[in-house]
């Protein structure tokens, strides 16, 4: 019928629309080298901040002692209590708790919500055994992830450049995100020292070459996405400070907020982004990461219900309501492998109240979720090539064995597994032989314990 030829005709417009052939995707790579090259050059000279970490040493090995973790980055929050045995014994112990945040405290004050983090902190240091507790009279010693654009002052201080991920807290904009925490702190009565500051990719690039000393990048696919990678100190023009004894400096890409003509962009990213808490931001980061991936398809299949009818003479209401469909959900629809497509059935009646969907609707549902994800995962696979070309790592050397691995965190990795063989198996394409130079390792928690270890070699109790 005319209804169906038209939704077919809406699938097809968005699949040429989002295509990415090895070509675009090496426009894209190369775009990302040359901004990365800009924002290094100086402050403002790129969407890329490229910001510099203050961590000129990632972990030895040798790092000892009780350290506290948190990590702030999306709708969870993690505290973490690490005791790290040194060269020998390692990560002796280590305790988890995830909270998560209530969603008035995201689009708040900065007080309610570091009062909320410090009260959460304070309640998990309570629960500490008897044989992880530091001396008396020892400050307890916290590495703090926080996971949003930062301009560092130093290791353990640095002002919020803007909120991301669907977080909006104006008064917290410009300050000292350690000092806040710290205030907080000292509110609830808690005694404790934040000695590391870091992004959450830092954390996973520092927990990454703890285990393999390879690790030269990290690249977090979450609720957001960013990277984070080893630079020459020389390399940076913008570092007017000393060199590192080190000559190497972490740098935090922000790669969330990258755009570039080559990127393939629809309507429904368009409307998305005019429609978000932060337009004209994060563009790369709305097309890529878990936070939007759901949304986009929801759009589509609006557009679908609106213009071809494609759910019945209504559009059912429940699919106008943003964010309705999150990504976890998009991803077990895509991963249906029943006959009938059932998940995908039971999806759409449980989540948008569309009952008795057919099976050719259900069929075009996978199918969307598929473009979609697909894109996304090709387009975090070229930034990495962009990285690995920074580094002059994307081509074999003759006579070197040198090694690259890639350590990869966040949700949208480790659970969206056709994301994730999608963007492994682009990386093998663009890379061609320098595949099996290349590896991708995946980390789990590894910022967490990143902090905790950045914490340790900043200790000042040493
Ligand atoms: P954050 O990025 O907020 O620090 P995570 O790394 O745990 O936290 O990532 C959480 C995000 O991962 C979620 O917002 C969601 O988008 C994505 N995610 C979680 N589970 C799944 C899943 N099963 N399939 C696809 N995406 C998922
Ligand atoms: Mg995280």
């Amino acid at each position: 019928s005319g209804r169906w030829a038209k939704a077919l005709a809406i699938l097809k417009d968005l699949e040429e629309k989002c295509a990415t052939p090895t070509a675009k995707l090496r426009q894209v790579a190369d775009a990302m080298t040359v901004e990365m090259h800009a924002g290094l050059a100086s402050e403002g000279g790129s969407k890329l901040k490229m910001l510099i970490s203050y961590v000129d040493n990632l972990p030895c090995g040798d790092e000892k002692g009780l350290f506290y973790a948190l990590d702030l980055g999306g709708t969870n929050f993690r505290v973490m209590r690490v005791l790290l045995g040194g060269r020998e014994s390692r990560v002796v112990k280590q305790e988890v708790e995830e909270v998560s945040i209530p969603p008035h405290l995201m689009v708040g004050t900065s007080n309610a919500l570091f009062d909320f983090i410090a009260g959460a902190l304070a309640n998990f240091v309570a629960t500490e055994d008897e044989d992880l507790r530091l001396p008396p009279g020892r400050q307890r010693e916290l590495g703090f992830t926080f996971s949003f654009p930062v301009r560092q002052l130093s290791i353990a201080s640095g002002t919020l450049i803007k909120w991301t991920k669907g977080f909006l807290i104006e008064d917290a904009v410009g300050e000292d995100v350690v000092g806040e925490l710290t205030k907080a702190m000292e509110r609830v009565g808690l005694d404790m020292r934040v000695s590391a500051l870091v992004n959450d990719t830092v954390g996973t690039l520092a927990g990454g070459r703890y285990t393999n000393p390879d690790v030269i990048a990290a690249v977090i696919l979450g609720t957001g996405t960013n990277a984070a990678y080893v630079e020459r100190a020389n390399a940076i023009p913008k570092w007017h400070g000393l060199l590192p004894k080190s000559g190497e400096m972490v740098i935090n890409m922000e790669w969330g907020n990258f755009r570039s003509s080559h990127i393939p962009l629809t309507e429904y990213d368009q409307s998305l982004d005019a429609e978000s808490l932060n337009p004209g931001e994060q563009i790369f980061e709305k097309i890529i990461s878990g936070m939007y991936l759901g949304e986009i398809v929801r759009r589509v299949l609006c557009r679908m219900a609106e213009e071809a009818a494609f759910f019945g003479d209504t559009v059912p209401p429940k699919l106008k309501i943003p964010f309705i469909l999150r990504t976890p959900d998009m991803s077990a629809m895509h991963h249906d492998t029943s006959s009938d497509l059932k998940v995908v059935g039971s999806k759409l009646k449980d989540i948008l109240e569309i009952p008795n969907s057919s099976l050719n609707v259900r069929k075009i549902v996978v199918k969307l979720c598929d473009i979609v994800a697909t894109r996304g995962a090709r387009l975090s696979a070229a930034g990495i090539l962009g990285i690995l070309k920074k580094l002059g790592r994307d081509t074999l050397k003759d006579g070197e064995q040198q090694k690259s691995s890639i350590a990869l965190d966040g949700g949208l990795f480790e659970h969206y597994t056709k994301f994730r063989n999608s963007m492994e198996s682009s990386l093998k394409e663009l890379l061609g032989d320098a595949y099996e130079s290349v590896s991708v390792m995946q980390s789990n928690d590894g910022s967490g314990i990143g902090a905790a270890l950045l914490a340790a070699s900043h200790s000042q109790n040493l």
